[in-house]
């Protein structure tokens, strides 16, 4: 897709006619970024892509009835409280993003079709069709832009302080995919670099009677995400995504039990990582 510059022209928006809606996120909406503990202790930099399912006000939830935003399509269901709950155990920053991914997936490269979806699983979503480049711009602008500068410039201040970093991509995913359940309890995923991610898959493992999945039903791709290869792999940072099964993490008690056991995966695999590596 095309990407203008900020802004049309002065003349554009003095044409008469309705005027382009170029304004996303209304003065008393939140931010796209949520950020917690920017200076936590640990070596984890948390990031949570999908966390949010909120459609801001001036898109009229983008066409689609309340059920269809409330389903794992708008978001990662579970995925924050779960997340919030491993920072605070790992002392570890957090940065989420607030916004629904169907009004930008900030997971995906904004020059791919799919970064502002017209089709979710088999639902149309009209609000997302026949958009103008300047409203699809603003998604951008306001949404996909700050969140990765956000992070970005938390690595730059690590990187700059001489931490270690290690980056976790947080999600959860569907039980039930295009009419087909899922087995696996969670699924732990990489794109060129499994050193950290094997580590963790291992300590998964180590609890009987739990399917740990080795880089399916995804893997991380440079075409299908964007979190991972521009963050992690640009800097060569060890990483991780992981994903945890909706239904399990959909109730706080669930979110809980994950987020302890996710911690105590992924202290176990930072102590067994080599520190050269890092
Ligand atoms: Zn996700």
């Amino acid at each position: 897709m095309s990407e203008p510059r900020d802004g049309a022209r002065a003349e554009d928006r003095s044409a008469s006619g309705p005027q382009p809606r170029c304004a996303l996120l209304a003065a008393d909406e939140p931010p796209p970024v949520l950020a917690e503990r920017r200076h936590g202790r640990s070596s984890f930099v948390i990031v949570v892509d999908h966390a949010g399912a909120r459609i801001p006000r001036s898109l009229e939830n983008l066409g689609l009835p309340a059920a269809e935003l409330a389903r794992h399509i708008a978001w990662d269901i579970g995925s924050l409280g779960m997340a919030r709950r491993m920072a605070a155990a790992l002392d570890a920053p957090l940065v989420a993003q607030n916004y629904s991914r169907l009004v930008i997936d900030c997971n995906r490269d904004p020059r791919v079709a799919s970064s502002i979806p017209p089709m979710s699983e088999w639902i149309s979503v009209p609000g997302n069709i026949g958009r103008s480049p300047q409203e699809l711009a603003a998604r951008r602008a306001e949404i996909f832009d700050p969140y990765h500068a956000h992070i970005r410039a938390l690595l730059d201040e690590r990187q700059a302080a001489g931490l270690r970093t290690i980056l976790i991509a947080q999600h959860t995913m569907t039980d039930e995919y295009k009419g087909v359940r899922r087995a696996m309890h969670a699924a732990v995923l990489y794109n060129r670099d499994r050193r950290f991610a094997g580590l963790v898959l291992e300590m998964l493992r180590r609890e009987s009677g739990l399917i740990i999945a080795d880089n399916e039903p995804y893997f991380v791709s440079d075409e299908t995400d964007y979190t991972i290869p521009q963050h992690a792999e640009a800097r060569a940072l060890p990483y991780v995504e992981i994903e945890v099964r909706q239904d399990l993490v959909t109730e706080e008690a669930g979110q809980a039990l994950w987020a302890a056991r996710l911690a105590a995966a992924l202290a176990a695999a930072e102590a067994a990582f080599p520190a050269a590596g890092s």
